[in-house]
């Protein structure tokens, strides 16, 4: 089956829509005397990241599953267009800033979590060993929790 979204308008200029259900590969067509008409393939829409979309058919009544969105009855898999919205960007760097004290300076310590390396622009860097500053130490901790 096929969906499809027929929108005519009444006597007052208000657009009607429904529903109607056709074989697949058959475009939907209606009689005279309506006037002016929209029709377009109608998919419902389903927003999810990862969760499949399925049908599922209860107690006479239809549902798009995992929503519990009731739709038509004779509507397949094949009338939902699955959304997937675009993960969030995961590579931002992390940007800390630390007024250091008794001067005007703030040391910015940042995390790149593509490459997972620290850098800071306190002078604590170049004297540690590691080059690990305690501004880079405790960004380090927040960035495991
Ligand atoms: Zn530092």
């Amino acid at each position: 089956m096929a969906l499809w979204q027929f929108t005519n308008f009444n006597k007052y200029g208000n657009p009607r829509t429904r529903i109607f259900h056709r074989p697949d590969g058959q475009a939907f067509s209606h009689g005279p005397g309506f006037g002016p008409t929209m029709v377009r393939r109608f998919k419902y829409e389903y927003k999810d990241p990862v969760m499949p979309p399925s049908i599922l058919e209860l107690n006479g009544k239809t549902y798009l599953m995992p929503i519990w969105k009731e739709v038509e009855k004779g509507t397949t898999i094949n009338d939902v267009e699955w959304i997937k919205p675009k993960p969030k960007r995961k590579y931002e760097t992390v940007v800390v800033e630390t007024p250091a004290s008794g001067s005007d300076t703030i040391y910015k310590t940042r995390f790149y979590p593509d490459t997972g390396n620290y850098t800071c622009t306190c002078p604590g860097t170049w004297r540690a060993k590691d080059r690990r500053c305690k501004h880079i130490k405790k960004l380090e901790n927040e960035q495991r929790k």
